[in-house]
């Protein structure tokens, strides 16, 4: 086991007033469509398509507004080089809910899902690795020459995070009730999520409120004596996130990402044939199958309303497009800053929403390689055990020095990485290019949106951006593995030091 680490007190945060929210500004020629929406949705992520998929199948009429020329949001394929595709920013789909692939019936809109049996590698520094499998015995077999104990612990681990997660997933598909004036739907869904509560039976109802607001470190460690599973399996408590695993509430983000699919203690591992983008091209086709409108190339900078009511939307373009109903798929603090009037949102919601952390510490590199990376922990398997997700957190305490880096504004020395070789599942994202090729989606975490000196622009303190210097900021991070014939194109090269790739972090936005 690492070093035990001591955990500073937590360092309050600086109290930050939020600036005024400025009035939108008044468009420059006001145009207003012809008849209203039912329903007009900001943004076109994948979250909003779906939305909109269920609105348009109910009979409302309904509008997507999509502020770029592409949609998908984070659910985006994009082109590296010449017959090679990429994913944008995530990788895999497979916290789509399989309720939603047949309601919208999205085979029939194109969408192809590949599951391999592997769910993630997690190399370790000495060359030998976790590997997590979809059959829990498996990996439990596989994890008995590590430790019998955690072997043994295994299975029951994973029971467990699939009892707690199909009860969030409940939790997550009932309508909050009505507080003001509560209905006879209301009194339904509370005895149905009642019923969801006590199937769980005593043990696991118990133990899911001691656990929801716990630290991920803190539920691994009751279960695992390794470092090395214990990190394996917390990483997906802080993944994507402005957390480490000794924060407060990591647990319930583990048990989260389980809830809805058939992740369990290993995690979902899920591409969309033709890469993330292929989930947002079918939820589109499938939403404008149901009746939906979609416009890319529209950004809202405004949501209007009257006596407490939303009633439409501005566009920057000056257009005002009014409806019954406004659902935002752009993030809270965007949506209610943003873009709602602040005397209409009033002092105590706008302050909290003012109040919102939301500092990115996540860094999307993408690689096109040459061959496939060589990771002796993969042994001669390789081509197996590398269709799932690569995980790189070389142990619990090592993942919260990382978040400390970013906690105080620097790129961590060590981030945690999650990649993927999307090409070895699907290989038609490289069927353009020469035999062999494969891509390879890296997700290093932590990297804050912010620096505290200069900035990803590779401005040094001091020095305003946009002024001359360097365009990117090279930031080093190993795999702690080595990583042979690769050679990327686009802005990153690779070695074959134990350096994977010496990247270019593009500027964060
Ligand atoms: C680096 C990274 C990697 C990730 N990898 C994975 C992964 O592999 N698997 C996974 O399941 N999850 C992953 N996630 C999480 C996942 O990306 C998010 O949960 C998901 O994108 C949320 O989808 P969404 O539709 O709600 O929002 P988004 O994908 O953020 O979409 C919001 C959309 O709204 C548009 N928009 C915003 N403001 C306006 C406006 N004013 N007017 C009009 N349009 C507007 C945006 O352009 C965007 O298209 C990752 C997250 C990050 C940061």
């Amino acid at each position: 086991m690492a070093a035990p680490i001591t955990h500073p007190a937590p360092v309050p945060a600086p109290i930050t007033h939020p600036a005024p929210v400025p009035a939108p500004a008044a468009p420059p020629a006001i145009r207003h469509a012809v008849a209203p929406w039912d329903a007009v949705i900001i943004g076109g992520g994948h979250n909003a398509l779906v939305t909109a998929a269920y609105l348009a199948k109910g009979g409302l009429r309904t509008l997507v507004l999509e502020r770029r020329d592409r949609l998908g949001g984070a659910a985006d394929t994009a082109e590296l080089g010449p017959g090679i595709r990429v994913p944008a920013l995530a990788h895999t789909v497979g916290r789509l809910r399989p309720s939603v692939q047949r309601d919208l019936d999205l085979k029939r809109h194109g969408l192809a899902l590949m599951a391999p049996d592997v769910r993630a590698l997690a190399p370790s520094p000495d060359g030998s690795a976790v590997v997590f499998w979809g059959d829990a015995a498996k990996t439990a077999a596989g994890l008995r020459a590590r430790s019998a104990a955690d072997a043994d612990a295994y299975v029951g681990f994973d029971r467990l995070v699939r009892s707690m997660a199909r009860f969030l997933d409940e939790l997550g598909r009932s309508a909050p009730p009505d507080i003001d004036a509560p209905g006879i739907g209301d009194a339904l869904t509370g005895l149905k999520l009642g019923r969801a509560f006590r199937r769980l039976g005593k043990h696991d109802a118990r133990t899911i409120l001691r656990i929801l607001p716990m630290a991920v470190a803190d539920l691994v460690a009751e279960a695992f004596e390794t470092d090395a599973v214990r990190a394996a399996i917390a990483w997906r408590g802080v993944r994507y996130g402005s957390v480490g695993p000794w924060s407060a509430g990591t647990a319930s983000v583990l048990l989260m990402d389980s809830a809805g699919n058939d992740g369990g203690a290993a995690g979902e591992t899920v591409f969309a044939r033709g890469g993330p983008g292929a989930l947002s091209v079918a939820l589109a086709s499938g939403a404008r199958a149901a009746g939906a409108e979609i416009r890319t190339g529209a950004e809202v900078t405004a949501i209007t309303s009257k006596d407490g009511r939303a009633t439409g939307i501005v566009l920057s373009s000056g257009e005002v497009i009014t409806a019954r109903a406004i659902v935002s798929g752009a993030d809270p603090k965007r949506t209610l800053v943003d873009l709602v009037d602040p005397v209409a949102l009033g002092p105590s919601l706008g302050w909290r929403a003012g109040n919102i952390r939301t500092p990115g510490v996540v860094a999307k590199v993408n690689l096109a390689l040459k061959g496939l990376p060589v990771f002796p922990a993969a042994g001669g398997d390789a081509d197996q055990l590398l269709r799932g997700r690569i995980v790189v957190p070389p142990g619990i305490d090592a993942m919260e020095r990382a978040f400390d880096a970013s906690k105080y504004g620097r790129a961590s020395d060590a981030p945690i990485v999650e990649a993927t070789i999307p090409s070895l599942v699907d290989p038609s994202l490289v069927e353009g290019a020469r035999t062999g090729t494969h891509v390879m989606s890296v997700i290093a975490q932590y990297a804050p949106h912010t620096l505290r000196d200069g900035d990803w622009a590779g401005h040094p303190p001091g020095r305003q951006a946009g002024s001359p210097g360097p365009s990117t900021m090279s930031w080093r991070f190993s795999m702690k593995e080595r990583a042979s014939p690769a050679q990327s194109t686009g802005s990153c090269r690779s070695c074959t030091s134990d350096v994977l790739v010496h990247c270019r972090v593009p500027t964060a936005s």
